[in-house]
């Protein structure tokens, strides 16, 4: 279970992040990718996104034949509430996000936001209506400027500089040489991780949809860095509805709702003190987590980190 604090594990982990990066810049690439020349199911129609309730209704899924990856897999995200997925690496949780994207379609169920049928509706207009924030930001070459707008290709300069301030990334925006017209990438300045993280999320921020998925970094930041994107987050997250793949003890205990994926099934839902009280899988990952973080702090460690299992299997 858990995070692998131990190099040698990490290791183990770098083929399945390769594959992951790539997966995962695909899905950057598409969510932004706004011409509608993807093509759509006969019918289609823009979605309509009245409070952006979300709905997993019976999803199979297998990206090679014979090896199914969801096995049935039902929930609902309540419009405006935070749904933490937990559950060990290979679960299916990323698959959730790839599904509601529609970077695939299911084998067999259905996907319902605010009761219609993703896949009765446009690619493009259901993209415009979710953010995604990846644990590993993808930035551009360009201004900081272009990549916040990336977000939304006509917000204006006052939008995207009141989404930087919301992301807390105004700050240190402002100490680049050219503020926001300062170049980031390989001839520009480079961003630490916890910046790159809230530049993403004011590009999210600007985008302005009613849905957001988030994919908590594993990585830590350091505790002021850590700070910042949390409570960017926290305001991204605030009225929206929100799938967040958390590894963050505290992301997951504050949740309006968990749900524990393990091998392409939902193994339990409910709240942190439902599951607590289950005593099932989650709240063996929940104990793990606290006494590790115990351990942590009484070996003299000054920051414990806690954050929830990915499991190696
Ligand atoms: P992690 O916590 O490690 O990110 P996860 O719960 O998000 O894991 P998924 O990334 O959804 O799990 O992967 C579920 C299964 O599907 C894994 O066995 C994975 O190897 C496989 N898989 C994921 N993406 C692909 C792909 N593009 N092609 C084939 N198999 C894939």
């Amino acid at each position: 279970l858990l995070l692998a604090y131990d190099p040698a594990r990490r290791l183990a982990r770098v083929q399945v992040n390769i594959e992951r990066a790539l997966v995962n810049a695909r899905m950057i690439y598409e969510i932004l990718d706004t011409q509608p020349k993807q093509r759509d199911n006969a019918g289609a129609k823009p979605i309509r996104v009245t409070d952006g309730g979300v709905e997993f209704d019976k999803v199979r899924f297998s990206y090679k034949e014979n090896v199914p990856v969801l096995r049935g897999v039902s929930f609902r995200a309540a419009a405006g509430k935070t749904t933490a997925i937990v559950g060990p690496s290979g679960a299916g949780k990323s698959t959730l996000f790839a599904l509601l994207q529609r970077f695939y379609d299911p084998d067999s169920g259905v996907i319902r936001i605010d009761g219609q049928d993703i896949a009765g509706v446009t690619k493009q207009s259901l993209r415009q209506s979710i953010a995604y924030v990846s644990q590993h930001p993808y930035l551009f070459e360009g201004t900081i400027r272009d990549n916040i707008r990336y977000g939304r290709p006509d917000a204006t300069d006052a939008e995207i500089e009141a989404a930087a301030r919301l992301a807390n990334a105004e700050e240190f925006i402002l100490q680049q040489p050219q503020g926001y017209d300062t170049l980031i990438g390989e001839n520009g300045v480079t961003l630490s991780g916890g910046q790159r993280q809230r530049i993403s999320i004011a590009r999210a921020i600007v985008r302005n949809a009613p849905i957001l998925l988030l994919d908590e970094a594993t990585s830590a930041l350091d505790n002021e860095s850590e700070a910042k994107v949390q409570q960017a987050l926290d305001r991204v997250m605030d009225k929206r509805t929100t799938l967040v793949i958390a590894h963050r003890l505290s992301t997951v205990v504050n949740a309006d709702h968990i749900v524990v994926l393990e091998d392409g099934l939902l193994v339990e839902e409910g709240t942190h003190e439902d599951l607590v009280r289950q005593d099932g899988l989650y709240a063996r990952f929940y104990r793990m987590q606290t006494e590790k973080a115990h351990s942590l702090l009484e070996g003299g460690e000054q920051n414990s980190d806690e954050t929830i299992p990915t499991e190696e299997r």
